[in-house]
């Protein structure tokens, strides 16, 4: 049976469309060095890497006031395009920087080029079994994410179909949207349905750093009024026993979620926060990767949002099958803010109910593009709505000006 259905995929691949067929691959960073693909690598004041947010090294003082000082944005962008030999092109971003680009030209690149890119599953496949050695989590599944997204840019474009409508066609007229940044009351005013505020302290600051965390909540919720959403981010900062604290510290200001507040493989500890405060919801998933990972978090019912980032999961070929599991237990899915990719990949799910934007001008006050300027045509959301752009593939293009190749050509 083995032997029969690998004869079949020869003969599928031995087909390719010779027009289609991919001639090059191609691995950028940000000439700049900012933006494109890392949303941390920002000029210093910027309130997502100058302004206190707790994270994993908050218990190091000496690394706790500023997130670029650990190197959050060590890596850098990665964006990749791939060509066709009819000249058509498709593009896709994730982090990663010079490493990433590395990972791309120089070994995921064998089997892209020679191969039909509408070929995604297999490609999928081949890229993430040959990388197991040194992958299946962080680097090597970003770097294959910024290449699922370029053929699927290229699924798009073969087929003159925007990706939402390839994916499955639209599920909504428009995307609701919720920001992530400081400015709760500012996000009310633009027409978003709701605010998610960086929490600004872990376990180390004690009982007085959870107390002003609850102020910043109760602030924010007076400010906003009681019919506005108020999330808290905890980008890995907390252990089980502070959640639950911090949990049941703000239940009286309505939090609609608690994010990520422990480390992406505390599988067991999501469970056991869930299991003492049934009444709060708790997502998670924007560091998890693969349906693997996913698997664990579904399995246990412990999430109440699952919010993989389509820019490092794996991409829409994996993006979907976790959708596809999430479905059968009935968990949303909510991209971690993956801009464009995020409106396409909402709009084409049943599942995947509203969409994360993010302020990213300097101090939080406005919504401007996640990538920076490295492409042309990414949409920004309207009175608090998205939607995908209906041109062919993502609908948008690469600023050639704004990037340049991670690792010499040819070299
Ligand atoms: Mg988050």
């Amino acid at each position: 049976m083995a032997r029969l259905a690998c004869a079949w995929l020869a003969k599928e691949v031995s087909a390719t469309d010779k027009r289609a067929e991919i001639v090059d691959v191609r691995a950028y960073i940000p000439v700049t060095g900012r933006e494109g693909g890392d949303y941390h690598a920002q000029r210093t004041g910027h309130w997502i890497v100058d302004s206190l947010i707790a994270n994993p090294m908050s218990v190091y003082p000496a690394y706790k006031e500023s997130r670029t000082s650990w190197g959050i944005d060590a890596l850098g962008g990665l964006i990749v395009e791939i060509e066709t030999r009819s000249g058509a092109t498709g593009v896709g971003i994730s982090q990663g920087g010079v490493p990433g680009c590395f990972i791309v030209e120089r070994h995921l690149s064998r089997f892209l080029l020679g191969s039909d890119p509408r070929d995604v599953e297999r490609l999928w496949d081949q890229m993430w079994r040959s990388t197991l050695p040194y992958g299946r989590k962080g680097l090597a599944i970003c770097a294959i994410s910024a290449v699922d997204l370029a053929l699927w840019d290229l699924c798009g474009k073969l087929r003159d179909e925007p990706v939402y409508r390839v994916l499955g066609g639209a599920t909504k007229d428009r995307i609701p949207c919720y920001v992530t940044g400081p400015q709760p009351a500012r996000y009310k005013a633009l027409g978003f349905f709701g605010a998610k505020l960086p929490l600004p302290h872990g376990p180390a600051d004690g009982h007085e750093g959870l107390m002003k965390n609850v102020a910043l909540v109760a602030q924010a919720r007076d400010e906003v009024g009681p019919d506005f959403d108020l999330m808290l981010d905890c980008y890995m900062a907390l252990d089980v026993p502070y959640t639950i604290a911090l949990a049941e510290a703000v239940r009286p200001y309505r939090v609609r979620w608690i994010e990520e507040p422990l480390i992406p493989d505390d599988y067991d500890g999501h469970a056991r926060i869930k299991t003492a405060c049934p009444w709060q919801h708790f997502t998670t998933g924007e560091h998890e990767y693969t349906r693997y990972g996913f698997r664990e978090l579904i399995s246990r019912r412990c999430v109440d949002i699952l919010q993989p980032d389509l820019t490092w999961v794996g991409g829409v070929t994996e993006a979907r099958k976790i959708a596809a599991m999430a479905a059968a237990y009935d968990i949303p899915v909510v991209p971690h803010g993956s801009g464009v990719f995020s409106s396409h990949f909402q709009m084409a799910f049943t599942n995947t109910p509203f969409q994360e934007t993010l302020a990213m001008s300097p101090d939080g006050m406005d919504i401007t593009p996640i990538f920076g300027n490295v492409f042309r045509g990414d949409p920004l959301p309207e009175g608090g709505f998205v939607r995908p752009p209906d041109r062919p593939g993502w609908g948008i293009e690469l600023d050639h000006t704004q990037v340049r190749r991670g690792i010499p050509a040819g070299s």
